[in-house]
């Protein structure tokens, strides 16, 4: 057995959405929370706004989500019917255009020629599909499971900062949010790089450092607004 090689591309995409949604997650609803309860709020309001913060941030994830990948999948699909009529109505000239698609790619005509004829026989959307307009089984647009995993990874980390807003003591509970919220956004930051095969100790410094400081505005808008109102 040739060993094989471990490719990170496949992945880091779906690991980096994920990411990207736990990030969002817990980023918007700790500065929501540290806002809401930098006015002085009672426990009890501190934590219905993070609950619905939850909801509102998962829900609408999964609502913009859905609406991007489902219009990419319906161009998808539209062309690849634009290809198959294509393929039925001009034969001649769709062999000659994969022909040419693996001429440019480094072919002899012969041995493209034969590529596409062979490709062409066994299934020739498919060859189309992937040469021409470059979708293949791997980046197929989905949008229901792209829907239900950004809401998931929002939900989940939306969870860590009202979990701990609801065990943390009134009076530290900025504190206790911002704290491990800041943690977890490292190690989110430093797995996501890892998966990548990227660097980790910047990732995680970056997406600390952006994170904390949407916490500290959202504390200082709280603040200022709890003392005018
Ligand atoms: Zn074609």
């Amino acid at each position: 057995m040739p060993p094989r090689e471990h490719h990170r591309i496949f992945r880091s995409n779906w690991l980096r959405a994920a990411v990207l949604g736990a990030n969002d997650g817990i980023v918007s609803t700790a500065s929501l929370i540290t806002g809401v309860a930098a006015a002085q709020a009672t426990h009890g309001a501190i934590l219905t706004s993070g609950l619905a913060g939850l909801v509102a941030g998962a829900l609408s994830m999964a609502a913009g989500e859905y609406v991007s990948v489902r219009s990419q999948a319906d161009t998808e699909a539209a062309d690849l019917r634009l290809e198959q009529r294509s393929l039925k109505r001009n034969s001649t000239e769709e062999l000659a255009e994969l022909i040419d698609i693996y001429v440019g790619r480094g072919l002899t005509r012969d041995l493209a020629t034969q590529v596409a004829r062979q490709l062409t026989s066994h299934d020739a959307l498919d060859a189309h599909a992937r040469d021409e307009l470059g979708i293949s089984v791997h980046n197929r647009a989905r949008p229901v499971q792209a829907a239900v995993a950004s809401a998931a990874s929002f939900a989940g980390g939306a969870a860590l900062p009202l979990l701990v807003a609801t065990l943390a003591p009134v009076p530290q509970l900025i504190g206790w949010v911002i704290g491990a919220s800041v943690v977890c956004l490292a190690g989110l930051g430093a797995l996501a790089a890892g998966a990548g095969g990227a660097p980790r100790a910047p990732a995680a410094l970056r997406v600390t450092v952006l994170g904390g400081l949407a916490m500290a505005a959202t504390t200082m808008v709280g603040a200022l607004f709890g003392v005018a109102v």
